[in-house]
């Protein structure tokens, strides 16, 4: 479905991210993954060439804050494959504490990576996209973007405002060929969900109808799509 396509998935290292990887890169594509250290990017490739010699896959980590840091990183791609098609922005940090106790300096992080990081790398990427006809951008979004969330505010509010980055971007992109379309994952079982307490997890469990936690792989279905 993706042979001859180049993508770039950020926190590509695990959970949902690795899992797109995977994903794509079973399904023909060039991934180059980018991750918060280059320690945990080596650790993600070695995983990766086990599991297939011949994934065409790569890894860097760029600081997704910094527009420069951004655009260095994705200037190397560029230069080697000579196109983007695909920019899949996964990466995503959360906390669950209480507005009471929430600290500027979690506040900031957190919109930092989320909103941020899908800004940089998203700008990063345009022109590229556009010289050559297109492209696709993908962007996290969550169902707290829709119900919002009673607990640690930067990461529902972050993620109503990837819907409406993505909403706004698919708009004024469209006519360059460039699609910007957002998944909402429900619960899906990654180390950000392990992280919940156990009665926030039992009660997550008792609002799905299917009575189950969604895996990486569903939502690096949705992304493949
Ligand atoms: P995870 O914690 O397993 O993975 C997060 C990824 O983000 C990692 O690859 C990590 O390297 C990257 N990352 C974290 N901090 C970073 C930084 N400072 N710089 C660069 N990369 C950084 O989480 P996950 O559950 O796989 O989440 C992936 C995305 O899915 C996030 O955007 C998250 O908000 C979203 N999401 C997850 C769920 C869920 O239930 N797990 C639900 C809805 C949305």
């Amino acid at each position: 479905m993706l042979e001859g396509k180049i993508a770039v998935i950020t926190g590509g290292t695990r959970g949902i991210g690795f899992a797109t990887v995977k994903k794509f890169l079973k399904e023909g594509a060039t991934v180059v993954l980018f991750g918060s250290s280059d320690s945990s990017v080596s650790k993600a490739l070695a995983k990766l060439k086990e599991d297939n010699p011949k994934y065409e896959v790569s890894g860097m980590s760029p600081d997704l804050t910094s527009l420069k840091s951004v655009q260095s990183a994705i200037d190397q791609i560029y230069k080697k494959y000579g196109k983007i098609d695909i920019l899949v922005n996964n990466a995503g940090v959360s906390s669950s504490k209480s507005f009471y106790d929430y600290e500027e300096d979690e506040f900031d992080k957190i919109m930092g990576i989320n909103l941020k990081g899908m800004f940089t790398a998203s700008k990063a990427v345009v022109n590229y996209m556009k010289e050559n006809g297109g492209g696709v951008i993908l962007n996290t979004s969550s169902m707290v973007s829709i119900y919002g969330q009673a607990a640690g505010i930067a990461y529902p509010t972050s993620k109503f405002a990837v819907n409406g980055f993505t909403k706004s971007l698919a708009r004024e992109l469209g006519k360059d060929h460039i699609r910007v379309n957002a998944v909402a994952p429900g619960v899906i079982h990654t180390d950000m969900v392990d992280a919940l307490p156990e009665d926030v997890v039992k009660y997550l469990l008792t609002t799905i109808p299917i009575g189950r936690i969604g895996e990486p792989e569903d939502i690096a279905n949705m992304f493949a799509f």
